[in-house]
């Protein structure tokens, strides 16, 4: 993952450090070779350049460049900068305290929902808890039956009324996962292949209606910039809580990863890392910087 990205900075990082003494040159050719590199990474343009210039203020100072290792000073606030990107620490989903957490899934068709809706059911069933999965992807064929293997597969308890309505189906497995005890509910809502009115007319009125804790959008990690403007659309019609970056494992480049929380505000929260039901990560900035800058 990040492989193109990665071997570019350590490429400019190998050269500082070789450096003896730095001057403010030397930092400004350091900071164009990481612009480019990050840009090549498709990281948002306006992204890139407020990054490199909170950088570039940083390194240039009398501490920095006078210090006994300014190459590995330099290194060391690109490092920081890119973490602070992502929005520093990890963020967690909230739990709520009255029984059951309701989470909403939403997303492009092919973006991962269904597969990511799953993993997510698995993670927390391994943490103790008793999650149901519900099929409100009521227009994809066999996107019911997908998640009805999945769960039989991890275990976990599938609720659906076939082509029913939506909201209906929504409001349905809450009272379903009160009668079972149930204590997470996770929704798996339809996808098209573009944003429209009406699909995100659906989502509200499922929002409306289930009140979730949280709304999470599963994006495609590999369609970079893509990814970037569908979790901003998303988020300004719906509100989201959070985002799931799938298929990282095939992610050369890193630019959604990179720009998601600088651009919309929104923090990852997972990351899914293959198609098998335990990969799925929490989303960690400080861990992806440091596979991204080695
Ligand atoms: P949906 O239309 O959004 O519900 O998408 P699906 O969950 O059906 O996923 C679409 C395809 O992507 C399936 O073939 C999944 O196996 C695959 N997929 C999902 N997540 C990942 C991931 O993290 N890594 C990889 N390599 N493939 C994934």
């Amino acid at each position: 993952m990040f492989e193109g990205l990665s071997e570019k900075l350590q490429a400019t990082f190998k050269r500082l450090r070789g450096k003896g003494k730095l001057t403010e040159a030397d930092v400004t050719e350091a900071l164009r070779e990481v612009r480019i590199a990050l840009l090549e990474a498709d990281v948002n343009f306006k992204v890139v350049k407020e990054l490199i210039a909170r950088i570039k203020e940083r390194s240039v100072g009398q501490e920095v460049l006078e210090s006994l290792t300014p190459g590995q000073h330099v290194i060391k606030i690109v490092h920081e900068e890119i973490i602070r990107l992502m929005g520093g620490s990890e963020s967690k989903i909230s739990i709520s305290s009255k029984p059951p957490t309701i989470i909403m899934l939403v997303g492009l068709q092919g973006a991962g929902k269904t597969t990511h809706g799953a993993k997510l059911a698995n993670m927390l069933k391994k943490q103790g808890k008793h999650p149901l999965l519900v099929a409100c992807d009521i227009y994809r064929p066999a996107a019911i039956k997908q998640l009805e293997v999945l769960g039989e597969q991890i275990k976990v308890p599938v609720f659906s009324l076939g082509q029913e309505n939506p909201v209906k189906i929504a409001s349905e497995s809450l009272v379903f996962s009160r009668k079972n005890g149930n204590d997470v509910v996770i929704i798996d809502t339809a996808g098209r292949l573009h944003i429209n009115e009406e699909l995100m007319d659906e989502l509200s009125r499922i929002k409306g209606n289930v009140k979730p804790h949280e709304i999470l959008l599963v994006v495609d990690a590999m369609t970079g910039q893509d990814a970037v403007n569908a979790a901003d659309a998303f988020h300004q019609q719906l509100g989201l809580d959070g985002v799931i970056l799938s298929k990282l494992d095939g992610d050369t480049r890193g630019g959604a990863a990179l720009s998601v929380k600088a651009v919309t505000g929104c923090p990852i929260k997972f990351a899914g890392t293959g198609e098998k039901m335990d990969a799925l990560e929490v989303f960690h900035p400080d861990r992806i910087a440091s596979r991204i800058l080695g």
